[in-house]
């Protein structure tokens, strides 16, 4: 779990996380929200996601902001992308929170930073917040106190923007059908609007922003959207589309009941996007070769960074790239937003299907790798003496450390990931055979194993 609060770090990868009522107590959150106001020093823009607790952590940030002067626009219930674009595109705000735990449980929620320019909080930033947090909470500030504004509109707006950036037109004159499961989380008013607008026929599952959160099992898997796969089995609906809490991230189930991975996902969009415009595609090492094989016969070019959405999106900007993403259901289009956006990557996913055919079709034509995706317990202590004992054992590998360890060899690679959050490695292991890639990922575990008894 995304759960890193110490004496020293509040922020994970994705913001604060923690426990309502347990870690995340509304007094941790007003003295949050007071670093965060000190930290901002002007106007905040600040949403939250469907979670019963949202409420109450959002009153606790608004006061923490407001006793240090700032002033809020409050946006209400929405996704993350559209307090993202709000940011963007006011430039009047200073940053932006999110009250959110997006795909973890409902007893669960999180605060988590916008930068003034839209995108996720650098984590340089995010360490100035925790040193005005853990230098203790002022008892008495000499700000005004700052005022709160209702903001109406932000999420059409938002829809708007993401429908000027597709062919539109083409979208509405295929009339096509989707099954959308939101989760009962954020999404709720935005995608089903983006496909009214769009044209396409719509059922929807967990489109509830009073039902019970998340209405099943929170990460987008296979397992979690039998649902919707289901559903899609029985359909005759072109897309499946399932969100995670906050709606950043994006799933989709093919016409016919195929869930279909990221990897496939990232593959798919990046050959849509690049027939558009040749360029860089940005993803982290984790993702499947499959995304660098067809990234290239489309003409692009692989950049890989480490995993997480924050270092994909600022890679994005550097590079100029044309799209980014995780395997994970982030996807970034440069043209929106530089952070993972869940509608746009639904108007974008249909735009291919009208372009480019059934998406059951499509993935037809992408080849197969294989995947086997194992772990390894570690203590905290030793994971930097095992990452340094396996790479003086890559063999005939070449040897990548963007994130971990990566070896790769002619018919395919083994990553190995220290968890941030959890006393385990990650490893992944990838071949087009998955004889080689099941034997080279046991071996590996095996190998790591030895080297635990003797550093
Ligand atoms: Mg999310």
């Amino acid at each position: 779990m995304d759960n890193p609060m110490t004496e020293t770090r509040l922020f994970g990868t994705n913001g604060i996380r923690g426990v309502v009522n347990k870690d995340l107590t509304p007094e941790f959150a007003l003295k949050v929200g007071t670093a965060i106001g000190t930290f901002m020093k002007g106007t905040v823009a600040v949403a939250s996601d469907t979670r019963a607790s949202g409420d109450m952590i959002r009153s606790a940030v608004f006061a923490g902001l407001m006793y240090t002067g700032c002033n809020i626009l409050d946006l209400g219930v929405v996704p993350t992308p559209v307090l993202q674009y709000f940011v963007k595109t006011h430039p009047e705000t200073a940053g932006g929170v999110m009250i959110t735990a997006s795909h973890n449980p409902p007893q669960f929620n999180g605060i988590k930073c916008i930068s003034s320019d839209g995108t996720e909080m650098a984590r340089s930033d995010e360490e100035k917040i925790e040193g005005i947090f853990f230098k203790g909470h002022p008892e008495t500030s000499d700000a005004k106190p700052g005022t709160v504004e209702k903001i109406r509109g932000a999420a059409e707006t938002y829809i708007d923007a993401i429908i000027s950036k597709v062919d539109a037109s083409a979208i509405r004159h295929a009339g096509l059908k989707a099954v959308l499961d939101c989760a009962n989380g954020a999404a709720f008013f935005t995608t089903p609007l983006l496909l009214k607008k769009l044209n396409v026929k719509a059922t929807t599952l967990n489109a509830d922003p009073q039902g019970e959160f998340p209405g099943h099992p929170s990460e987008p898997t296979e397992e979690n959207l039998k649902d919707l796969i289901g559903l899609m089995g029985t359909s005759d609906a072109d897309l499946g589309i399932a969100h995670d809490g906050d709606a950043d991230r994006t799933v989709f189930v093919a016409g016919g009941g195929g869930y279909v991975s990221g990897d496939k996902t990232l593959a798919l969009i990046a050959r849509s996007e690049l027939k558009k415009r040749k360029g860089v595609i940005v993803t982290p090492v984790a993702s499947s070769s499959l995304v660098e094989e067809v990234v290239k016969d489309a003409g692009g070019k692989v950049l890989y960074t480490a995993v997480g959405s924050p270092v994909v999106a600022r890679a994005m900007i550097s590079a100029g790239a044309v799209f980014g993403g995780e395997e994970n259901g982030g996807l970034i289009f440069p043209e929106m937003q530089y952070c993972r956006d869940g509608a746009m990557a639904v108007a974008k996913m249909l735009e291919s299907i009208v372009k480019h055919g059934p998406l059951a079709q499509q993935i037809l034509t992408l080849p197969v790798y294989h995947t086997h995706k194992l772990k390894i317990d570690c203590p905290e202590c030793k994971k930097k003496a095992l990452l340094k004992a396996l790479s003086g054992k890559c063999g005939a590998g070449r040897k990548d450390e963007t994130d971990g360890l990566k070896i790769i060899f002619e018919d395919g690679w083994v990553l190995i990931r220290p968890s941030g959050t959890e006393p385990i490695f990650r490893v992944y292991s990838e071949s087009k055979d998955n004889a080689v890639a099941k034997k080279r990922g046991e071996e590996f575990i095996a190998s790591a194993k030895e080297c635990l008894k003797i550093i």
